[in-house]
């Protein structure tokens, strides 16, 4: 089988199968080698490695990944693709295909039953309409893992890496933080993929913390404030805490704390740091229990 990366092979392999895009499933397969070199030089794949590919399409970069590490499991949804993967990837003996729905996957088990439990690395173009689920649910599960590094939206990928004062910055860019350190690698045109999508996309690298940045007593409880913060982003914090139904705390004990921390009492949640929000949550969780 050839090595697949550019517009004719992919047109050739959808040709002699009568492939239909799905939609619902967000595929837009990668049709630019060098991208494909990118995301592989990005993830530091090396022979010893252990990588999951999340949505493997025809099998474009799973032919990359299988030539850099020791075995690819790749795990894709879409049932009209695996005689085709079959084909493309008949010539590499470290590759598996399951086919199923990632979010379904126990990503651990695979983990420590293929790689004794040591950290694996993710690598994909994911389909966008699941990024943050599969993101949050890689870092949140205490998966072992590397590192992820993944095509998402560019959009996605900046409220990933932003910090305070950004317009992007959110729920998300705290969530991936507390956990990963992000790096930007490259930022991808529609006219790399087929059929083009109708948004720009960027590739970006989540490399674990060993240690995580902010010590904080409750965790879950910190990310029970930081959405309360942002689900209201135009109110000040002590409103927005106040309101969400999944906290119980007052409005004098938000201004108590925020005095505590020489914050202004009537500052928005967008101004404050992780180790802010962590400071804050280790004031109030007390109220909580
Ligand atoms: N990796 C291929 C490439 O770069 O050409 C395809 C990437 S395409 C953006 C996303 C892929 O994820 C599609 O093959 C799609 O069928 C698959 N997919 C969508 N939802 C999925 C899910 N829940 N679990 C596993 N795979 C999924």
């Amino acid at each position: 089988m050839a090595t697949l990366g550019n517009p004719q092979e992919t047109i050739a392999v959808l040709q002699k199968y009568g492939f239909n895009f799905q939609k619902k499933f967000g595929q837009n397969f990668l049709i630019d080698t060098q991208v494909l070199d990118k995301i592989i030089a990005a993830a530091h794949i090396g022979p010893e490695d252990f990588v999951l590919e999340i949505g493997p399409g025809i099998g474009t970069m799973t032919q990359y990944l299988a030539e850099a590490a020791r075995e690819v499991v790749a795990v894709e949804i879409d049932k009209n693709l695996i005689p085709i993967l079959q084909d493309t990837l008949s010539d590499y003996n470290n590759v598996s295909v399951i086919n199923d729905d990632i979010l379904k996957v126990d990503i651990r088990q695979m983990a420590e039953e293929r790689n004794g439990g040591k950290p694996i690395k993710v690598v994909a173009n994911l389909p966008y309409y699941i990024t943050t689920p599969i993101i949050m649910g890689l870092l949140e599960n205490e998966v072992p893992l590397g590192s992820i590094t993944v095509m998402v939206q560019k959009e996605v990928a900046d409220r990933m890496q932003t910090g305070p004062g950004s317009k992007d910055y959110g729920a998300l860019s705290l969530a991936v933080q507390y956990y990963a350190e992000p790096y930007i690698v490259a930022n991808v045109p529609p006219n790399c993929f087929m059929p083009r999508p109708a948004v720009g996309s960027a590739v970006i690298r989540l490399t674990k913390h060993e240690k995580k940045p902010v010590e904080v007593k409750n965790p879950a409880f910190m990310f029970k404030i930081i959405r309360a913060s942002f689900n209201q982003r135009r109110k000040t914090l002590q409103n927005g805490l106040h309101n969400s139904s999944e906290l119980k705390i007052s409005k004098e004990e938000v201004v108590n704390a925020l005095e505590k921390m020489g914050l202004p009492v009537a500052v928005r949640g967008e101004k404050l740091t992780l180790a802010q929000f962590a400071m804050l949550s280790d004031l109030l969780t007390t109220n909580q229990e």
